[in-house]
């Protein structure tokens, strides 16, 4: 098989923190199969592998890296590519600096993933219940903690919270083990993303967030929709729009409202 590389950058519309690294700028490569074109695209500060070695992993064909590895998949798995209208949850980022209650009733999506514990925590999670009590009925909230709190920081957080508008808390501890040791953690579904491969011994969590291109592979994202065991969401790590597109027609199998909508952030031309 003869492959074709086209190298893509782009700025994205605000700074992102991934990890220990801020991004202003999105590169990857674009491979194209003569049939379809998907995009090696590791994320800074996610995925360790750089774009280049991404690259020298693909070509090697020896695919020890998840984002070379969706790539080689998606080649196998799709023979063509269709634009699929999919809802996702609508990704939103904590300012402490604006009124909660005033950003709350401005909020015109129906479902948001909010990234948690990036602030400092006491004066967040004030903001966080004022924030949440003011959310218009209907809408729902997925909360992501990326693993920035130990379970006492959480117990305290988490404190008086109304978790009425929240459909599920994405990986907030350290150590997942302490789930069922949280105070509420009864009043609330879990979901898995960072320790998503541990999916099976972890069976007190109701959600899987799936990142075919990063945190688990194409198939076995798969083999987890057919399951009838945790429900799956399917997710993604800044991806290019190739990667986009196909990630949406692999929602569409799926139940749940995905989370793909960080195109968003990129500045592309057209
Ligand atoms: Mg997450």
């Amino acid at each position: 098989m003869s492959y074709t590389f086209s190298e893509f950058q782009c700025p994205l519309t605000t700074s992102i923190q991934v990890g220990n690294k801020t991004i202003s700028n999105r590169r990857w490569i674009e491979v194209s199969n003569s049939k379809i074109k998907v995009d090696l695209a590791p994320l800074p500060g996610l995925h360790t592998e750089s774009l280049e070695e991404s690259l020298e992993d693909f070509k090697a064909e020896t695919f020890n890296t998840p984002s070379a590895l969706f790539v080689k998949e998606c080649f196998e798995i799709f023979t063509s590519t269709q634009e699929t209208q999919v809802e996702s949850n609508d990704l939103f980022y904590i300012d402490l600096n604006l009124d909660p209650s005033k950003v709350a009733k401005d909020l015109s999506s129906s479902i948001y993933k909010i990234k948690i514990g990036r602030n400092k925590l006491a004066e967040e999670s004030i903001w966080l219940k004022e924030f949440i009590n003011s959310v218009p009925e209907g809408i729902k909230l997925r909360l992501d903690g990326n693993r920035s709190f130990s379970l006492d920081s959480l117990n305290k957080y988490l404190h008086g919270i109304d978790f009425k508008k929240v459909q599920y808390l994405e990986e907030p501890l350290q150590n997942v083990m302490e789930w069922t040791s949280l105070e509420r953690f009864n009043e609330l579904d879990l979901a898995i993303d960072e320790s998503i491969n541990r999916r099976r011994e972890l069976d007190f969590a109701k959600y899987i967030v799936a990142k075919p291109t990063f945190n688990i592979s194409l198939k076995d994202t798969l083999k987890e929709l057919a399951l009838e065991n945790q429900e799956v969401i399917i997710s993604n790590s800044f991806d290019p729009p190739n990667n986009i597109k196909i990630l949406k027609m692999i929602a569409a199998e799926g139940e749940h409202i995905c989370g793909l909508d960080t195109l968003k952030y990129f500045c592309l031309e057209n």
